[in-house]
């Protein structure tokens, strides 16, 4: 993994030579040919970047993060070249809620049509998405239906008078309802007078009443504009699974999924191509029910613990299987894979500090099927476990500025204690887990196979070896992981060729000393024989056929 993006196979070619080391003579045209393919979708090859802009980059010195100090970082995202040695090359920014609200982390709206003002104005919004759009990257930002501020005018109008137009916008009881099936209630006392109001969350989150029309065409209302007057490319999407209660049962009910459908077929309507992504914290086949014509996709929240609880244990058994599932039953740009999110532990922390291991999971979600996303600082190995602040802290730009280059003032939140080592600077060379992620996600962007090839695992013959191909008509990529800190030796695969004439390529990783045996017949499997795998190595290793 020291030196990715090595041109050529240096892989050891035996009988017959003929079929695999013909091309080496075209082989760079051609390979540029194959690199260069006019995406279908923005979403093949894609990666997403998820941030928080309060820790991203503060522009004016009050110590919180902005939309101009974002802005002034976008390069580091993408700077809209294909292949770029200071840029991720993500395809997609997730923006954790922007708009006007009481909490620091924006979970709560008070105004859906304002930019939080410590983060800027609508304008700088919009010069933000003309700049991303510039260099190749969407914007979605976080769209949070499920409930309000209890901030928000409409419901401080319905809380104050109960002849209110806005009372049938959320859920009022003259006494607590049904507790939820946790055993917990979801009910609070109104301040104002002797009735309740549901809020899943909390107090001060009310949940919005989506029996009664009137609150779903305002959120209808809301996306248009974020669409249309703020030039979005679409939402993820807070807390799906709690939109409608019935009774005890607060998650996943028919109208949920009901308005689901509606508020998607709304969106894709207001503007043509827009992407919805959900959160349904839950299990893969909680998550099969909200397909096939409700949002576009959904977070893969079984592979994200597949994927740590695989590196985490050194066992390799068991981490494709979510992502079977899921392959099997879908499009691949209609659920997303990830490591951890804003709610979550960082992957480092999860991995007990240890970035062997950190490197390794993200060479595994950088190389399957689906649309993955990253969080800000993951490509740095940032570590922090809870409370929520401490996993959401400013990101590190500088190992010589005053708090690492992200505020001149007082960071609203103290650095990470590795922040000197989880550092953009600190990383800016060869063999870093920064340069690691940009390799990876650039080679994704770039590889046909990486891109669209369906997965196909492949017998690994060790516990802590990942083996699979992602295959295409044109190619395939061979993928190998190691998920331990011991070298594995003497790995033989049988490996699914193209069939014809084809060239390899090692195109992340040291394949030094392996040597490829092609096909014996045309439907046979060739062979690949690895000598040893590194700790906590991967490799790709592309198979594509010469025309
Ligand atoms: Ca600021």
């Amino acid at each position: 993994m020291r030196k990715p993006h090595r041109p050529f196979a240096r892989a050891r070619v035996l009988a017959p030579l003929a079929l695999l080391a013909a091309a080496s003579l075209a082989a760079a045209s051609l390979a540029e040919a194959q690199r260069a393919p006019a995406p279908r979708d923005w979403r093949d090859g894609a990666t997403c970047y998820e941030v928080f802009v309060r820790s991203f980059r503060d522009s004016d010195g009050d110590g919180i993060g902005d939309l101009k100090g974002l802005l002034a970082s976008l390069d580091y995202i993408n700077d809209g070249r294909p292949s770029s040695p200071t840029s991720l090359g993500a395809r997609c920014i997730w923006l954790m809620p922007i708009m006007d609200s009481p909490s620091y982390h924006g979970y709560d709206v008070r105004d859906y049509y304002r930019v939080a003002p410590v983060y800027g104005t609508n304008d700088d919004f919009k010069r933000l998405v003309i700049e991303a759009h510039r260099r190749g990257i969407k914007v979605l930002v976080d769209m949070v239906i499920n409930h309000a501020s209890s901030e928000w005018p409409p419901f401080q109008a319905a809380l104050k008078e109960p002849a209110s137009p806005y009372r049938e916008w959320f859920r009022f009881a003259p006494a607590r309802g049904p507790n939820n099936r946790w055993g917990n209630s979801n009910w609070h006392k109104s301040p104002v007078r002797d009735e309740y109001y549901y809020g899943f969350f909390w107090r001060g989150m009310p949940d919005l009443n989506y029996e009664q029309p009137g609150a779903l065409e305002e959120m209808k209302k809301v996306a248009s504009f974020w669409l249309n007057e703020m030039g979005v490319d679409g939402f993820r999407l807070d807390a799906v699974k709690y939109l409608v209660e019935d009774g005890a049962v607060v998650d996943d009910t028919p109208r949920t999924h009901a308005v689901l459908r509606e508020y998607a077929a709304h969106v894709r309507a207001a503007k043509a191509g827009a992407f919805t992504i959900g959160e349904v914290f839950d299990s893969t086949g909680v998550l099969l029910s909200y397909y096939p014509d409700q949002l576009d996709a959904y977070f893969a929240f079984e592979i994200a613990d597949s994927l740590i609880a695989g590196v985490r244990r050194g066992d390799a058994r068991g981490i494709l299987a979510p992502v079977l599932r899921l392959q099997q039953a879908l499009p691949a740009n209609r659920w997303a894979p990830f490591l951890r999110n804003h709610d979550q532990p960082r992957t480092r922390t999860e991995l007990g500090g240890d970035l062997g291991k950190a490197r390794v999971a993200s060479f595994l979600l950088l190389t399957l099927p689906g649309l993955p996303f990253v969080y800000y600082g993951e490509e740095l190995g940032m570590t922090g476990g809870k409370p929520d602040e401490r996993i959401r802290t400013p990101m590190a730009w500088s190992t010589t500025a005053p708090h690492a280059g992200f505020t001149a003032g007082t960071p609203w939140q103290r650095l990470a204690d590795d922040s000197l080592e989880a550092n953009v600077a600190a990383q800016e060379r060869a063999g870093s887990l920064l340069a690691h992620h940009r390799a990876l996600i650039q080679l994704r962007a770039s590889t046909p196979a990486l891109a669209l090839g369906t997965l196909e695992p492949i017998a690994a013959g060790h516990p802590a070896v990942v083996a699979f191909v992602r295959r295409t008509a044109a190619g395939s990529a061979l993928v190998v992981a190691n998920v331990t800190a011991s070298a594995v030796r003497e790995l033989t695969f049988d490996v699914p060729m193209p069939a014809g004439r084809r060239q390899s390529r090692t195109l992340f990783g040291d394949t030094e000393r392996w040597e490829i045996r092609p096909p014996s017949a045309p439907s046979a499997p060739g062979q690949v024989r690895v000598p040893a795998l590194a700790p906590y190595t991967g490799v790709i290793l592309e198979f594509a056929v010469i025309p």
